[in-house]
């Protein structure tokens, strides 16, 4: 049997067959991604074979079909482990708010350099429109221009009153799309707005890691009924920035991957060598300082972590 998994907990996995049913199934062998070791080898998105159980009743993944992309993530608490969250993507979104509570431009930059990173084609979702004042809706204004110069796609919504809703549902319609955002910025809200038989419970500060919930899903696909597939990703905070060589990371800011080669030095790092155009154009304003300083940041953590 043929199936696509829809849930994973890392422990056992959903899988809707083609057939159109549901079965729990877990995994037997060994499924490696090339160069990762993760803790759940296969991933919501994946398209997998499987046999019945003799009962009937679960069943045993075999096999595990290639992928077309996947994105993941590493944990960020001691254990340093690395999950897949999402295979076969056609975008990715990040729910942000400005307020209430406010997402910082690093961690922005950091979800979208992950997409970068994995080729997957990333959108910003302003919430909580409903709140904005004029200084708020300039604000909004600002950070939206920023990233769609750079080629981000941004969209301004309110998850709570349903304005500009029918946006975003153009945007999802017939895609698989992996949905993230911090927690307490509504994503559960919007979900069940884009589609209310979701249900997903919202208000609730979910962490995988938490002790004891070993069990706690990593990633659920949702069925769009006016066509297409969410992936959320309910207690997943942040989306790491991994495997990602220190040489690499100006590749993917878009706004200095277009100007790379002009750089004096083929190696330039875009700190301090003569002759660096990413430099120059922090300075005469053609890059944002804030991506720059993402940049930076970025870069910094690498250090540590290699
Ligand atoms: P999640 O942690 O991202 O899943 O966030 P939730 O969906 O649980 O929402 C967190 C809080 O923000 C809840 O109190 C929601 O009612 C509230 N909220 C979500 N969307 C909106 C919105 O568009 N406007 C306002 N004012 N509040 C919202």
């Amino acid at each position: 049997m043929r199936g696509l998994v829809t849930k994973s907990t890392g422990s056992w996995y959903l899988v809707l067959g083609e057939d159109g049913k549901r079965v729990e199934c877990r995994i037997k062998g060994k499924f490696r991604t090339k160069g990762i070791k993760t803790t759940n080898p296969v991933a919501v998105g994946d398209w997998v074979t499987y046999e019945m159980e003799p009962d009937q009743h679960s069943a045993v993944i075999t096999h595990l079909e290639p992928r077309r992309n996947y994105i993941i993530r590493r944990s960020v608490n001691l254990s340093k482990q690395t999950q897949i969250i999402g295979a076969n993507l056609d975008q990715a979104i990040l729910v942000v708010t400005l307020a209430s509570p406010p997402t910082s431009l690093g961690f922005i930059d950091r979800f979208l350099v992950t997409a970068e990173a994995y080729d997957i084609p990333a959108i910003l979702v302003f919430n909580k429109l409903d709140l904005f004042s004029d200084e708020g809706l300039q604000i909004l204004q600002e950070y939206s221009g920023m990233y769609e110069r750079i080629g981000y796609p941004c969209y301004s919504v309110s998850a709570q009153d349903g304005t500009h809703l029918e946006q975003l549902r153009a945007l999802l319609k017939d895609k698989t799309t992996l949905v993230s955002g911090h927690s307490g910025v509504g994503k559960s809200t919007l979900i069940n707005a884009l589609e209310p038989s979701a249900a997903l419970k919202t208000g609730e500060i979910s962490d995988w890691s938490d002790k004891g919930k070993h069990t706690t899903t990593f990633a659920e696909m949702i069925d769009l009924s006016f066509g297409g597939k969410l992936i959320d990703t309910p207690g997943i905070r942040e989306l790491g920035v991994v495997d990602i060589e220190k040489g690499e990371l100006s590749h993917f800011f878009p706004e200095m991957r277009a100007r790379l080669n002009q750089c004096r030095f083929h190696n330039c790092r875009h700190m301090n060598e003569p002759g660096c155009v990413i430099v120059e154009a922090v300075q005469n304003g053609s890059i944002e300082p804030s991506r720059y300083e993402s940049y930076l940041s970025i870069y910094n953590n690498q250090d540590n972590r290699n």
